[in-house]
């Protein structure tokens, strides 16, 4: 049976991709700084430790035929683009990345998945929010507007030369966006989508939700089940890559947080502060892993959010409850 090691697997993408991976039959083992928050690892294996240190890394790649190299310090962009966690950022990603390489090529792993990031992409062809050119071939001369698109940029760079020098095969995948169930959904780390469905189900009826900016930059979003669909096909596939995994359904964040509404049936006054913002135009474009992959996302944005809401509303209520029971006995 193929032994796959997860790195990240106590995370949002790196918890589901582990769970298809034992429902596909593998024997997977998960490493992480943490245990998953929200649900019990599938993992026949987890352990707990951090990828900085490289024993760690030998420990979690030994007798590992295959990785998908998830774990990263990383966040929404209350997280990234405030710049106040840059340095750590940078340093946390790259040690990760430069660690379980290396213990990989020692223990003779032969295929590795990477996880990059839209956040490569330089900032010039992001000002328009609704003409973004994110095609893979647009990386370069290189311009990212964050030090974590940078290390992303650089870890790729290190994940091609190790295929170039050692013959270890990559995988490398451009993510855009990835939202469902069991993603951070509050503490400063959360993205966009679980940050719009957290305020919604928070919010008083009639109330009001606040939103970073004018609301007017862009951005695509794509459901986990579709991620998770493909990362698979690129990791059994023969493209190296690095290729976008993304939707194309691009909206601007007020139309995020209208759909939201929507779907929870509360209409609610939208205000504008200010606050970190990223790029004004983002999209992802499919055209490269639909021509190698035949992949393209299956579900709507719409679909995706409303599982998504449903989740969050309940952790919203469930971190009610204690409150309301406290009060209750006072
Ligand atoms: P996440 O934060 O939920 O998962 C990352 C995991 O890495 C966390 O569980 C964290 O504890 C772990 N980790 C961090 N430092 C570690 C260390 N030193 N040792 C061991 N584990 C460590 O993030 P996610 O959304 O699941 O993202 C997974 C990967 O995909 C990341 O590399 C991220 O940069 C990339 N990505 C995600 C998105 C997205 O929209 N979610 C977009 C672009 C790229």
């Amino acid at each position: 049976m193929k032994r796959i090691l997860v790195t990240g697997a106590g995370g949002f993408i790196g918890s589901h991709l582990a769970r298809h991976l034992v429902e596909e039959g593998f024997w997977v083992r998960g490493v992480d700084l943490k245990i998953p928050e929200f649900s019990k690892s599938d993992c026949q294996e987890f352990l707990v430790g951090d990828l900085g240190d490289p024993h760690t890394a030998d420990r979690a790649t030994s007798e590992i035929d295959e990785i998908y190299q998830l774990a990263a310090d990383m966040g929404g962009a209350g997280y990234i683009f405030t710049g106040d966690h840059d340095a750590v950022v940078m340093h946390n990603s790259a040690t990760i990345n430069l660690n379980v390489l290396e213990s990989a090529r020692k223990s003779g792993v032969r295929r590795i998945f990477y996880s990059s990031s839209a956040c490569i992409y330089p900032e010039r062809n992001q000002m328009d929010p609704g003409n973004p050119d994110c095609s893979e071939a647009s990386a370069y001369p290189a311009a990212p507007d964050s030090e974590y698109g940078w290390e992303k940029l650089f870890s790729e760079r290190l994940y091609l030369a190790y295929a170039r020098n050692f013959g270890i095969q990559v995988r490398i995948a451009r993510f855009h966006n990835i939202f469902g169930p069991e993603g951070t959904w509050t503490g400063g780390r959360e993205k966009a989508p679980a940050a719009i469905c957290r305020k919604v189900a928070e919010a008083d009826p009639g109330g009001e939700i606040d939103i970073w900016g004018d609301g007017e930059q862009t951005r695509s979003f794509l459901y986990i089940v579709d991620c998770i669909e493909g990362v698979r096909r690129l990791m059994d596939s023969e493209f190296a890559g690095p290729v976008n995994i993304g939707s194309e359904e691009m909206v601007t964040i007020n139309f995020l947080a209208e759909l939201v509404m929507q779907i929870a049936g509360k209409p609610l006054r939208v205000r504008h502060i200010r606050g970190p913002l990223g790029v004004r135009g983002r999209n992802s474009d499919n055209r490269l892993i639909s021509e190698k992959l035949g992949w393209t996302p299956s579900l709507p944005l719409r679909a995706g959010l409303e599982a998504t809401y449903r989740w969050i509303d309940q952790q919203v209520q469930l971190n009610r409850a204690p409150t309301m029971a406290g009060i209750s006995e006072d």
